[in-house]
């Protein structure tokens, strides 16, 4: 939560008439019974970099696994680059095309290199020519620094290293939009700050991007906009200035209050 963070990319950025590649308009979802989002909505512009928080539980993976339709919601609407995500399979597979994301536990393929992870579905669903995989994959890797790796398998890697190539291997698809779920809780502290100065370089070179995190400091220099989720609900949205100097509602400042 303290960690320092390299870099300030920017100061408040603004979008006017950006154009829009996310929109949830009144979406709810139910677990059965239980109401695990409440009437979510969201624009996020290209470019934008959205960090979203909130206590444990309040639904902030569901909402983000909604937008590339690991999770199905049951009311509202969801358009993602123009595409409107409901059963039909065709909008899902384009939506999925765009849409990248990072778990917290890597889910890396055990039995496969680093490379071969990277190559995997390049190869497979997009019929790229292996060589031509392989060449794009080693310059990912190279960006997360970690080529020399290439030939390992991810159990002989670090947890910042294996997040690193799970970050390498999102961006072999060729992403619009880049999702990340709480990717540097499952790692030891000295590793945090390798996986955010990966993010924060993509952040520069302009990926819109939607990020679960804690890492406070993250959200302070990298974030536009901070989302605050509890209860299955976008209590509030803010610049991260507003957000952490002048939080609006008391849920708000309780969660400040227990985590920085
Ligand atoms: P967060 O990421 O903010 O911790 P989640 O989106 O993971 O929250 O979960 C929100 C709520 O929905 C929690 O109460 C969780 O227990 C519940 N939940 C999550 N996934 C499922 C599921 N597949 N089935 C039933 N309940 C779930
Ligand atoms: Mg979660």
């Amino acid at each position: 939560m303290s960690q320092a963070v390299s870099q300030a990319p920017n100061q408040t950025r603004h979008f006017p008439g950006g154009e829009e590649i996310i929109r949830c308009t009144g979406v709810n979802k139910w677990y059965g019974e239980f109401h695990v989002l409440k009437n979510v909505n969201l624009t996020v512009q290209k470019g934008e970099r959205i960090v979203v928080c909130g206590p444990s539980g309040s639904g902030k993976s569901t909402m983000i696994r909604c937008l590339n339709r690991l999770e199905e919601h049951q009311k509202g609407t969801i358009v993602i680059d123009g595409i409107e995500l409901t059963n039909n399979l065709k909008n899902i597979e384009l939506v999925r095309r765009e849409v990248g994301m990072v778990f917290q536990h890597f889910n890396l393929f055990p039995h496969l290199t680093v490379l071969e992870n990277c190559t995997l579905a390049p190869i497979w669903v997009r019929k790229k020519p292996k060589a031509e995989a392989e060449e794009m994959a080693m310059n990912y890797l190279k960006r997360v620094r970690i080529a020399e790796q290439a030939h390992k398998y991810p159990g002989q890697l670090s947890g910042g290293q294996q997040q690193r190539v799970a970050i390498a291997r999102s961006l072999c698809m060729n992403p619009k939009i880049m999702l990340f779920d709480e990717p540097t809780s499952a790692l030891d502290p000295e590793m945090v700050k390798e996986v955010l100065d990966v993010m924060i370089g993509l952040a520069e070179d302009g990926m819109t991007m939607l990020c679960v995190t804690h890492e406070m400091g993250f959200a302070k220099s990298v974030a536009d906009r901070v989302i605050f989720m509890d209860r299955g609900e976008i209590v509030e949205q803010d610049t991260p200035e507003e957000f952490f100097s002048n939080p609006k509602s008391e849920r708000t400042r309780l969660f400040l209050s227990q985590i920085l």
